[in-house]
């Protein structure tokens, strides 16, 4: 880490032959405070989409209480970096071991879940002495469409509404409080995804007559990428509320959300060279085994900026990418917008990496660790008009237990 640069004074600096990630912790805090004030419940962070102790802790000192972890090395990691959050093991299907460590070590109370097998297990691998937990918080995930998502999570996890009721019942027995949580698909494009997906939440609590303490509508939270307009989160946020209020639910039931994407798409972006130009392919130094893994296998367009002293006049044209390695998969077809003159030694900003990027680096063939700089710049979007100067918020905790 060094001191607060922008992308141009990197590249002009430092003319880095390696990948520079520039980090935005203002624009972490600023997403944060965002949810934190204006969602009408809880916000869990979804450690998946950008695993980075600094990250992590700045959302930490900006009010992000709770952490929504989905394997036992983010549970470890989260424990280790804030020994007071609140953990929640979010992954409907868990190795008993990984249940037991997060139970009786680091102090995890919430699990997800979406069979009656997977009750059981939770019920075993947390009981004492063959005493059962009295203090679990079960929540059972349902199948819900992601027809308004850019990125399906609807055939992996999730029991059907028409299966749900002898899932809720043994959870029901097994919990002290009940919770219903669901995943919209990652990148929601309208609000109404999740207004049909409480209706399906509905569905399920009537037909099972179970009483739910928590209603966990999961991440989805769109982030600003070229081409592709969404609502203001607000909307989402108004939506949400509403159709919780009209729930059939314990008059003291929470409400809680596992934003991922929109908490850290924000925090980070990779500036790259211009190794060389092939008409209007260029090789870039970071890539599919980078960066930039959604860009070439779900071509997920990420917003680029040449990044050059003397802007250039030249007029925009669609340019797709390689990547370092030596692998033709290492593709990223684009179309980029980038002015007609890019050539071979100029630098380009990738943004809103932060999720989903810069998590899913390797270092296959070499390539993969370049520096990471905190840039004191605004991020290449933002969805979020909360200033720096409001202060953080902390929704004050409610017990789940009625
Ligand atoms: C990936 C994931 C999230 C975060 O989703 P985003 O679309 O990034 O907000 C939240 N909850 C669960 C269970 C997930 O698997």
């Amino acid at each position: 880490m060094h001191k607060p640069s922008t992308a141009l004074g990197v590249a002009r600096d430092r003319i880095p032959s390696q990948p520079v990630t520039l980090v935005r912790p203002h624009a972490a805090r600023r997403a944060a405070r965002f949810f934190v004030e204006k969602f009408p419940g809880r916000s869990l962070y979804a450690v998946k989409a950008n695993p980075s102790p600094d990250l992590i802790r700045t959302l930490w000192d900006s009010g992000i209480t709770h952490y929504d972890v989905a394997s036992i090395t983010e549970v470890r990691l989260v424990r280790g970096l804030l020994p007071h959050a609140t953990l929640c093991f979010m992954h409907p299907v868990k190795p008993a071991e990984a249940i037991a460590e997060a139970y009786h070590v680091h102090g995890v109370r919430t699990f997800s879940l979406d069979s009656v097998e997977e009750v059981d297990k939770i019920v075993a691998a947390t009981a004492t002495d063959g005493v059962s937990a009295a203090d679990l918080t079960l929540c059972v995930r349902l199948r819900v469409s992601s027809a308004h998502s850019k990125l399906s999570l609807a055939t992996k996890f999730g029991v059907g509404v028409d299966e749900a009721a002898p899932v809720l019942h043994a959870a029901r027995q097994a919990a002290d409080a009940l919770g219903i949580a669901f995943h919209v698909g990652s990148q929601a494009m309208s609000p109404q995804a999740y207004a049909d997906a409480l209706a399906l939440v509905r569905a399920a609590i009537v037909a099972a007559g179970v009483t739910v303490d928590v209603i966990d509508v999961g991440g989805g939270f769109p982030s600003i990428y070229p081409g592709m307009a969404t609502a203001p989160i607000e909307r989402y946020f108004a939506v949400i509320g509403r159709a919780f209020e009209d729930l059939p639910v314990s008059y003291s039931a929470e409400l809680w959300c596992e934003p991922g994407r929109a908490l850290s798409a924000e925090y980070a972006s990779v500036l790259v060279r211009v190794e060389k130009r092939r008409g209007d392919e260029l090789f870039i130094n970071d890539g599919a085994y980078g960066a930039l893994f959604d860009a070439a296998h779900i071509d997920w367009r990420f917003p680029v900026a040449l990044v050059r002293e003397q802007e250039s006049r030249a007029k925009p044209v669609g340019f797709s990418f390689y990547g370092p390695t030596c692998d033709d998969m290492d593709y990223m077809r684009g179309p980029f917008m980038l002015p007609a003159d890019v050539q071979a030694g100029d630098y380009l900003e990738i943004g809103m990496l932060g999720a989903y990027g810069c998590a899913m680096r390797t270092a296959f063939n070499g390539f993969g660790n370049g520096e990471t700089v905190i840039a004191s710049d605004e991020p290449m979007a933002s969805n979020y008009t909360v200033t720096e100067a409001t202060p953080a918020k902390v929704t004050p905790l409610r017990e789940v237990r009625s």
